[in-house]
Order: structure tokens, then C-alpha cells, then sequence
């Protein structure tokens, strides 16, 4: 590597990232946060329009799931409204620039395990309403732990919820404006469960405050324990299924100069980029690009569908 190349990459493992310039259209390294953030927002307004029509939600939970097995986890990047209010409040704080926190590496790591057990208590709350179901087998409609209060699987599609519905949620609502009710994902499950307690509302809001504030400073906090992430995850993580991904991220081992960029900018504080030398397997990762995109090694990095490259790194560096 010539000097001139190694001052670069030292300039930038000193840059403060979270505290980059906002003036995305002259920055070759945010090609694909650009096009996210809008495709995030195309989903969002799909998904409003969903609520709207009024999908059974089995449907969908089948189609993200399917998709997930097939994609990896690109629902969590690409699509999740919950992922683009996190999404929000990082692109706030770069505004503000100010830095972000990273969590210890332990921590994080011990974060994804509990996201298998908060997946686990949900199957469980949903036992004794399928053993009570059982006398109604040959109706499937009729499974009480399909239905309200047993909504497990409604649970799991929480992140979908839109900020705003023409109607007033059936558990309760934040508030209502204009014939507008205002919610956010688990306020509905909030209200469910705690409806005769009086603390649901109170609850409902200092759930949003937690969840929103800590994004602000720790990047998709919410993502390191979500259950929906896990569950969209878990069939991945099995060695026998790791292969199924018509999607995953690829490295060269030979282009890489160990700069660490792609570990301290992912938003989820995936190691495997930094650390593997071929493709990525990691259930962490939400294929949001951004390691991809910040990569200064031209196609170190690469996202492929079927081994077949759709992006890669580029040295942008030479144009730093
Ligand atoms: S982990 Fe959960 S909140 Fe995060 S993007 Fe995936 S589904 Fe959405
Ligand atoms: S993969 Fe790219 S960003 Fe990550 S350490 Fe290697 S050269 Fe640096
Ligand atoms: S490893 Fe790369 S693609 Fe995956 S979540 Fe992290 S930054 Fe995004």
C-alpha cells in the first residue's frame, strides 16, 4: 500500500462516523444508504396501504418468513418500518452530529442470545391458548392462539406497525388526530396485555421514549434483541440451512487491509465482515450495505445473489 493510500485510510479510522457530513449526494459513500432510506419509506407507505386493505396477517408473517429463508435477513434492512424509525433518529443524530455509542463486544453478543429466549417466552404464552384450541382442529380459523389475546404471531409482525391509521387501533391508541390515530409497534400488545391495569398508555409511552432514545445514541438498538429479527433469523443460523440464501455478502481475504471500517460502521456491530475471508453467514447481519458501501478496497466486499455479484466496494478513497 503507498503512503499516500495508508494517510487516507488513517484519515478515515479517525473520522468519528456518526458524525459524517449529511451532504449524501456528493458522498460516494452513501450510495446505498440513500437508496435504502428510500425504498424503507416506498415499504413504509406499502405497508400503510396493507393495513388499510387489510391483510390477514398469517400472510404476511409467511412471506417474510419464506422471504427470509431464501434473502437472509433483508427484510430487516431493506424493509422494516420499526428498522426505519431507528433508521430516523441515527440520521438525527448525524444531523446534530453528535457520536454514537457502540456497545461492548460481549454485550452485544450476550443481547443476540436473549433475543432466542424472548422468542422462546412468546411460543410459551402461546401454549396454553393452542392447548385450548385443540377441540378446534378442524377449523383453523378457529385456533384461539391465532386469535387475540394469544396473537403471537402478531406479535412478531409489531415492527410492521405504521406510526399513523385511519382507525382506531382494536387495543388503543397514543392519540388521535383528526380521525387519525396515532400508535408505534408493541403499543398495541402494550394495550392488550395491560389494559385493565391503567398503565398502558403511561407504559406505551415510556416503552417509545426507551426504544427511540436509545437509538438515538446506540445504532438499531431495538434490532440486537428483537424477536422478530431472531425469528426471521433462526432457520438461517443452522449449519445444514446457512446455504439456502440466494443472498449473502462475500469478501476477498486477499483485498482486505484490515482497516476496520466495516466493523466500526455497522449498525448492528456485525465482526464477521472484519473477521471471515469468505462469505458472511452471521444472523446479525440486516445486508444493509453499509460495510459495502464504506469499504475503501474496490471489490473486497460484495453483495451476491446466487454467486453472482449485484454491488461491490469500490476504492473511493482515491477520490476522498
Ligand atoms: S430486528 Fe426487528 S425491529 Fe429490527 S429490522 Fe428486524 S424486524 Fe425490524
Ligand atoms: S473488509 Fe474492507 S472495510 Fe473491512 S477491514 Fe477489510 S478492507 Fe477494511
Ligand atoms: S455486516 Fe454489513 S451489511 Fe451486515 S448489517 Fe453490518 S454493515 Fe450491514
Amino acid at each position: 500500500m503507498n503512503n499516500k493510500k495508508q494517510l487516507k485510510i488513517e484519515r478515515i479510522q479517525n473520522i468519528k462516523f456518526g458524525c459524517e457530513s449529511l451532504n449524501w449526494l456528493k458522498d460516494k459513500t452513501k450510495r446505498f444508504s440513500i437508496i435504502r432510506v428510500s425504498i424503507q419509506l416506498l415499504f413504509l407507505m406499502l405497508i400503510f396501504y396493507v393495513s388499510i386493505v387489510g391483510v390477514w396477517k398469517g400472510i404476511l408473517l409467511l412471506i417474510i418468513f419464506f422471504a427470509t429463508v431464501f434473502l437472509g435477513r433483508l427484510f430487516c434492512g431493506w424493509v422494516c418500518p420499526m428498522g426505519l424509525y431507528m433508521d430516523i433518529m441515527t440520521l438525527l443524530r448525524r444531523l446534530l452530529r453528535i457520536s454514537h455509542w457502540s456497545l461492548p463486544e460481549s454485550l452485544n453478543g450476550v443481547l443476540h442470545k436473549t433475543r432466542y429466549i424472548i422468542a422462546l417466552v412468546i411460543i410459551a404464552l402461546a401454549l396454553p391458548g393452542l392447548a385450548t384450541s385443540y377441540t378446534a382442529l378442524h377449523d383453523v380459523s378457529k385456533f384461539l392462539w391465532l386469535q387475540p389475546p394469544f396473537t403471537v404471531y402478531a406479535f412478531l409482525l409489531e415492527p410492521l406497525q405504521p406510526l399513523v391509521l385511519p382507525w382506531r387501533p382494536p387495543f388503543g391508541a397514543l392519540a388521535e388526530i383528526s380521525g387519525f390515530y396515532l400508535t408505534f409497534p408493541y403499543v398495541g400488545e402494550i394495550f392488550l396485555y395491560l389494559k385493565d391495569t391503567g398503565f398502558a398508555l403511561l407504559l406505551s409511552y415510556i416503552f417509545i421514549v426507551i426504544v427511540l432514545g436509545i437509538s438515538f445514541k446506540v445504532r438499531r438498538f431495538w434490532c440486537r434483541f428483537c424477536p422478530t429479527g431472531i425469528s426471521l433469523a433462526a432457520i438461517n443460523r443452522f449449519n445444514r440451512f446457512k446455504n439456502i440464501p440466494f443472498l449473502r455478502l462475500s469478501k476477498k481475504e486477499e483485498k482486505c487491509t484490515k482497516c476496520g471500517i466495516c466493523k466500526r460502521v455497522c449498525p448492528v456491530q456485525v465482526t464477521e465482515v472484519y473477521e471471515s475471508n469468505k462469505d458472511i453467514y452471521s444472523t446479525m447481519c440486516t445486508l444493509c450495505l453499509r460495510c459495502v458501501e464504506m469499504c475503501p478496497e474496490s471489490d473486497c466486499l460484495s453483495l451476491k445473489l446466487n454467486g453472482k455479484t449485484i454491488c461491490k466496494s469500490r476504492n473511493w478513497l482515491e477520490s476522498a
